[in-house]
């Protein structure tokens, strides 16, 4: 067996479940395998204690001048999902093996195997003497658990860096690399209308008495998109895709074959057209759910309290505080006089950008095109890294690639990965420490 594979395989042996409180020291030692790799390199490394979290923050400086060399900050996390439900894999979770041209996992594709990538070709550059860049790692255990330790510990740490690199996504299909420059932001709010004190009669007082649910359906049709746009005070600050983008965007499978591979309808006639713009350029609202009165049993029942979770996915842009304001106002604005609305906001996060043009970005796509031979189309994603925002408020150009492809079952059984794109990714994790040399 190859030497990254025996290597890499002591790494994903670690059941480093964050979800699973049985198995904190497992993410620890997973942590401590990375600080060792990183020290093996010839670099500095520690497992540091965040509030209870375990972060690996190490460096690998350049191999001279490393005074003036540019810094590539390189993030990744060391955790994995829980591998339920057992019986569905084909081979043990935590027993890596590679089968026809895949290496089977948990953690191969999200994100140990990918992870090892980076640390791979920093050390590889660093052991012959060619490292141009001081590569930084800070590493987090929670990044399946949805924990934010290293954002906050990258919001406190003030050295900056002239690029970052994460390596936790994957290619739009076999040998089609990609850059995610944005990600999109979430808002997300509890809303609870009242119209009386307790339910009534419908018989009584149907048609007098105000309905909560009425209340609750005419207030949300308020804010909901029509042909695939929100209401103007809610799209504020969006940055639209560039040409560049745009052009790049025709490269992704159609929209409508998105939809109807997940079996899902069309919002509108234009929506699968639309499909990446709105997704990831366009702010989304989404009801999550709705609960009033009696929608199983048949009760004759006048509701007066009625409850529902709207999310609402901010674009690239736009700033949670201003639409969180808008959301409310609009909200406000919709409800029928006497009925009484309880807001609550659970949670926010920002969107993130990278500048399509930034010169790490062009950088980047150069490596990844010298050792793969095609340069990695620009996208966004219509989820959520709140990573992301925080590099990208610190001025810092991400590089967010990946080798894992959209079959890679992260999350599930037989998570995989091309077992070839090991060797390959610690090459373009080589050419890409060599280029962002050049900032
Ligand atoms: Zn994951």
């Amino acid at each position: 067996m190859s030497e990254w594979f025996d290597e890499l395989a002591q790494f994903l042996r670690i059941p480093s479940i964050s979800a699973d409180p049985a198995h904190a020291a497992d993410v620890v030692r997973a942590g401590e395998w990375v600080r060792d790799l990183i020290r093996g390199a010839g670099g500095s490394a520690e497992v540091v204690d965040w509030h209870g979290q375990p972060l690996v923050v190490g460096e690998v400086r350049a191999s001279s001048n490393a005074e003036s060399a540019p810094t590539v900050l390189c993030y990744g996390h060391f955790d994995v999902q829980p591998p339920d439900p057992l019986e569905l894999w084909s081979s043990p979770a935590f027993e890596p093996e590679i089968r026809g041209d895949r290496l089977y996992g948990r953690g191969v594709a999200d994100d140990k195997g990918q992870l090892y990538l980076l640390l791979a070709g920093a050390r590889a550059l660093a052991r012959a003497g060619r490292l141009p860049v001081n590569v930084r790692f800070a590493c987090d255990g929670e990044e399946e658990t949805g924990g934010h330790s290293i954002v906050e510990f990258l919001e406190a740490d003030d050295r900056g860096a002239d690029a970052a690199i994460i390596f936790d996504s994957g290619m739009i299909g076999e040998d089609v690399p990609a850059f995610n420059i944005a990600t999109r932001g979430l808002l997300y709010f509890h809303v609870e209308v009242s119209t009386g004190s307790t339910d009534l009669h419908s018989g009584l007082y149907g048609g007098a008495a105000m309905n909560a649910a009425h209340a609750l359906v005419r207030t949300l049709q308020a804010l909901l998109a029509s042909d695939g746009r929100l209401a103007e005070p809610l799209r504020e600050g969006i940055v639209p895709p560039t040409a560049r983008e745009l052009e790049d965007w025709r490269q992704l499978p159609a929209g409508a074959g998105e939809l109807a591979g997940q079996g899902a309808t069309p919002a509108d006639p234009a929506a699968a057209e639309e499909f990446y713009l709105r997704t990831t350029a366009e702010p989304a609202l989404d009801i999550n759910g709705i609960a009033t009165g009696s929608p199983h049993l048949e009760k004759t029942v006048l509701p007066v309290r009625a409850v529902a979770n709207v999310s609402v996915r901010l674009a690239p842009g736009q700033d949670p505080e201003t639409i969180a304001a808008a959301f409310e106002r609009l909200i406000r604005a919709a409800l029928p006089d006497g009925a009484q609305l309880d807001l609550q906001r659970w949670s926010s996060a920002r969107p993130g950008i990278v500048p399509p043009d930034a010169r790490a970005i062009l950088l980047g796509q150069d490596a990844f095109e010298r050792v793969l031979g095609v340069r990695p189309v620009l996208v966004r994603s219509g989820g959520t890294l709140p990573i992301v925002a925080a590099l990208a408020d610190r001025g810092i150009p991400t590089i967010i690639s990946g080798f894992s492809l959209p079959d890679a079952q992260i999350h599930a059984p037989d998570e995989n990965l091309p077992a070839r794109y090991v060797p390959l990714g610690i090459e373009t994790a080589q050419a890409l420490f060599e280029e962002l040399g050049k900032l």
